[in-house]
């Protein structure tokens, strides 16, 4: 069994560049929703949008409601990013006007779990077995 860490490794923010794969994703992201009111929310979980290598969906009452999960090509599945975005920052990622994000980062690292929020867990560096 594994559970969560009682203390976690504090997380690093940083800026990290915008790859050239995470800004097509983005840009196949919003050209498969047709307005972003018809993406589907978090807790109709099969209904994600799915791009290779990233999924989307939406979160309620939020100031940042576009919830991502992008897996960088080349990594194992563990290496995930997490980002919690508002619609136009998608956009403006797409469109190369955002060309880095402020991420917090694992102090491991090997560990290429990226993500907007500080308490978002990485499954590597934020578990440990029983
Ligand atoms: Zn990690």
């Amino acid at each position: 069994m594994r559970r969560p860490k009682e203390y976690p490794p504090k997380k690093i923010q940083r800026p990290i560049e915008v790859t050239p794969d995470l800004r097509r994703k983005m840009q196949e992201l919003f050209r498969q929703v047709d307005g972003w009111d018809d993406m589907p929310f978090e807790d109709e979980q099969d209904d994600s949008i799915q791009v290779t290598g990233l999924s989307g969906n939406r979160v309620r009452d939020t100031r940042r409601p576009i919830r991502i999960t992008y897996i960088p090509p080349g990594t194992d599945r563990g290496t995930k990013w997490k980002l919690a975005l508002h619609q136009p920052e998608i956009e403006d990622i797409g469109y190369g006007m955002i060309t880095e994000l402020n991420l917090y980062c694992c102090s491991d690292p090997e560990c290429g779990f990226r993500s907007t929020l500080s308490d978002m867990t990485c499954s590597r560096c934020d578990w440990e077995d029983e």
